[in-house]
């Protein structure tokens, strides 16, 4: 039986290219015809719409931008919750946990499961098949869908509760946020004191300076200065903002979530919300007047 798979970008790509590269016939949709075209390379059949990938198949993964393009693929008229065939629907995307428990309520009373299962790992963990995969919801589900999961990542059962592995997700992603900043704020100081950024990333790495910052995004984005590694900053500021909303839905003040926001919030403003995140060097760059990477050289 085939799959289908909604959402054919940076990271849903090289997803559901490894699904049909398992064996699996992969049935997709996007609103870019550009990348449905690009997906008939691997095989995929394309459909007109989510309601028509849910009425061709079962299982229904989706790997979306934005909680309203998640809701609409979902919930939305033309929604997989109109489809006739669809037992399953697994939203790939991060969307917070209020999201995943709207969409989870009204594909139940559907009839139709729903397992939030957000990844991380970025896009070469997708194409290498590498991601975390959070995921909650019913675990029998869970237990139905691990070995299509494992084809593109490692399954973590998180919670029955819907939107558990949501929040896990924010909490996640805020520590790789936190972690980029700082890590991008420091170099930018050292650069200004006149240290070498290829030799501090070397101390850090060294050291217990050491994050996945300076282990893979500096050294893979930053000092080349290609600024490719696959995430937009857009993205990044969606999933801030959402570990805020959540954490003062919990009535805790979060200090160190709201200076890590406000950095992201000016890379945001100065450098667009299509620039690579780890472009949030960029702006600390201006106010120093230094270069951190190979122009520095
Ligand atoms: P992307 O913008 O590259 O891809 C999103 C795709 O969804 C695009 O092809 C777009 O055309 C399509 N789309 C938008 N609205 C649609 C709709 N209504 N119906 C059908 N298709 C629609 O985003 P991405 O980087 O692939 O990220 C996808 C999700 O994965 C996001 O929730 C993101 O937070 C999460 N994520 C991304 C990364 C990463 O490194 N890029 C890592 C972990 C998690």
């Amino acid at each position: 039986m085939a799959i289908g798979f909604i959402g054919l970008g940076n990271m849903g790509f090289p997803m559901a290219s490894r699904l049909a590269a398992a064996g699996h016939g992969v049935v997709t949709y996007d609103t870019r015809q550009e990348a449905t075209e690009r997906a008939k390379g691997f095989g995929a059949l394309v459909a007109s719409s989510p309601r028509d990938v849910a009425d061709r198949t079962e299982t229904v993964f989706a790997s979306l931008p934005s909680l309203q393009a998640s809701s609409h693929v979902a919930i939305g008229e033309d929604g997989v919750i109109g489809g006739s065939r669809i037992r399953l629907f697994v939203d790939l995307s991060t969307v917070g946990s209020q999201v995943a428990q709207r969409n989870h309520r009204h594909l139940m009373d559907r009839g139709i499961a729903a397992l939030d299962a957000p990844v991380s790992g970025g896009v070469s963990g997708a194409q290498n098949g590498t991601l975390a995969i959070m995921v909650s919801g019913p675990r029998h589900q869970y237990d139905a869908v691990t070995a299509l999961l494992t084809e593109i990542g490692r399954p973590i059962f998180v919670s029955e509760k819907p939107g558990g592995a949501q929040t896990m997700k924010l909490i996640n992603n805020l520590m790789a946020a936190a972690t980029l900043a700082a890590t991008a704020e420091v170099v930018v100081m050292g650069a200004k004191a006149g240290l070498d950024p290829h030799v501090m990333i070397d101390v850090l790495n060294a050291g217990s300076g050491a994050t996945h910052a300076s282990r893979d995004k500096f050294p893979r984005a930053v000092l080349p200065r290609t600024f490719d590694y696959g995430f937009a900053t857009g993205l990044m500021v969606k999933d801030v903002r959402l570990y805020l909303e959540e954490a003062k839905a919990l009535g805790l003040p979060s200090q160190l979530a709201k200076a890590t926001a406000d950095m992201w919030e000016l890379t945001l403003r100065e450098e667009g919300a299509e620039s690579d995140f780890t472009a949030i060097v960029k702006p600390l760059e201006k106010v120093a007047g230094v270069t951190v990477g190979e122009a520095a050289q």
